[in-house]
């Protein structure tokens, strides 16, 4: 089975990709907005969606580097908050956490 660094890893490229991708998108790659405004106004609006998912991406590889420094330091599956055990279950759903699920729940 995969271990937790390996899907972190994993999910750490996937994530850079999917960002470099974002911003290739951004950075109109595929040349300049369509002249025609109903053209334009759908671009504008698929740009509002990528600039999302491109937030979204980056809070995400954040938190997965975060989640792999704590691994670095053996602190990998301790709760951030409680220093109380994350549930190996709960890791394996969610590579990336480094709050265990009571706090994680908490803090919402
Ligand atoms: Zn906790």
């Amino acid at each position: 089975m995969e271990s937790r660094l390996q899907k972190l890893e994993a999910l750490r490229d996937s994530l850079m990709q999917r960002l470099e991708r974002y911003h290739q998108h951004q950075k109109r790659a595929d040349g300049p907005l369509d002249p025609d405004f109903a053209e334009q106004a759908v671009e504008v609006q698929n740009d509002e969606v990528v600039e999302a998912l491109e937030e979204e991406g980056r809070d995400r590889l954040i938190q997965v580097n975060h989640a792999l420094a704590r691994i670095q330091q053996d602190a990998g599956d301790i709760c951030e908050r409680c220093q109380g055990a994350i549930s190996a279950g709960r890791l394996s759903a969610l590579p990336e956490a480094t709050l265990c699920a009571d706090c994680a729940s908490s803090e919402q």
